[in-house]
């Protein structure tokens, strides 16, 4: 079996960094959607509950349910709900689905700032406002998502003035919230009431050399165990479509990791491990080859040097990892 490790040290020393930066512990809803971007949900926010984490951000209910009595505030933001916990709060994305909550339910209302993809318009707020009161919701907060806050392009000043008006003229009781990691750490005095905390908090933060840049250790490593091994002659070639061939005798291994457990297709043939082994040929369903010998096999210790072989982001490797695969905390 391909088993991933949680380097539980790593993801102390993040905190660290990021409580620094946010002013407190309390300051942080660390994003645990999407099985805590591959990392285990159960897992990860179990480590959360442990360092003194209060508030966690999820996609689903079921996400939330799942890890209800372990912080006193979970934000949900892609789902209606069902059978709420009394600490869940659900995202209000459209206008049109106020409707859809019952009374009594908390929410946050996420606004359209720039990034143009959910939330309501700036210019639909007070409406909205009038409507979560007459459907009898509970609104906590306002908040909004940057598009740019890892780029260089002027679009993450933009928003956040944006946001910044809306917050003058809207009642202080309510409470704002509008940075994820990246913003979180482009910001020399952190000020808002929370922030939405992933990527560095795995470990896998990456801005543009002229931002500041802070240390994150990633948290998650990924071995793969041999199923097999042959000696191969000069012109033999490994796995679908004949793709490698060798150039001289040679010594394969297949490993029990593939791209149904989540080790993306496009790092086929050109792949290295972080000690160097190359990869043989193409990457099956449940496993790959790999020029060595070893019994079990360091895939990767840092998601973001497998993006650059696969031509794009750590969070797309992260969740792309399934959940059947073990995962164990050292
Ligand atoms: C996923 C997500 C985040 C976390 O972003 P990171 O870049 O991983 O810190 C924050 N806010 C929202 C709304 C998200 O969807």
């Amino acid at each position: 079996m391909p088993r991933i490790t949680l380097n539980k040290a790593n993801f102390f020393h993040n905190l660290d960094v990021i409580v620094k930066q946010a002013g407190s512990k309390e300051k942080i809803a660390l994003v645990l959607k999407d099985n805590a971007y591959g990392h285990g949900l159960i897992e990860m926010a179990t480590l959360a509950k442990e360092y003194g984490i209060t508030k966690a951000v999820v996609r689903l209910e079921s996400e939330a349910k799942a890890i209800e009595k372990l912080f006193g505030y979970i934000l949900v933001l892609g789902d209606t709900p069902t059978t709420p916990g009394k600490n869940f709060l659900y995202t209000i994305n459209d206008i049109n689905a106020i409707k859809k909550f019952p009374a009594e339910t908390e929410v946050e209302l996420k606004v359209n700032t720039g990034m143009g993809r959910n939330g309501i318009s700036l210019l639909e707020v007070d409406e909205a406002i009038d409507l979560i009161k007459k459907q009898g919701l509970i609104l906590n907060a306002i908040f909004t998502h940057h598009s740019c806050a890892d780029e260089l392009n002027g679009n993450y000043e933009l928003q956040k003035k944006r946001f910044e008006l809306l917050k003058k003229r809207l009642p202080s009781s309510l409470h704002f919230h509008s940075c994820n990691s990246a913003a979180l750490f482009r910001e020399e005095d952190f000020c808002e009431d929370m922030a939405r905390v992933g990527i560095a908090a795995y470990g896998c933060l990456e801005v543009p050399k002229t931002f500041n840049q802070y240390s994150f250790k990633p948290v998650l490593s990924l071995y793969a165990s041999k199923n097999s091994t042959r000696m191969l002659d000069k012109n033999d070639c490994v796995g679908y479509g004949a793709t490698f061939c060798c150039k001289e005798g040679c010594v394969v291994s297949n490993y029990d990791f593939g791209y149904a457990d989540g080790f993306l297709r496009s790092c086929s043939n050109h792949y290295q491990t972080p000690q160097g082994v190359a990869i043989a040929g193409r990457i099956s369903m449940d496993n790959s080859s790999f020029l060595s010998d070893e019994e079990e096999l360091l895939i990767f210790h840092d998601a973001r040097s497998v993006a650059k072989f696969a031509n794009t982001i750590s969070y797309e490797i992260l969740t792309s990892l399934k959940a059947h695969l073990q995962r164990e905390i050292v």
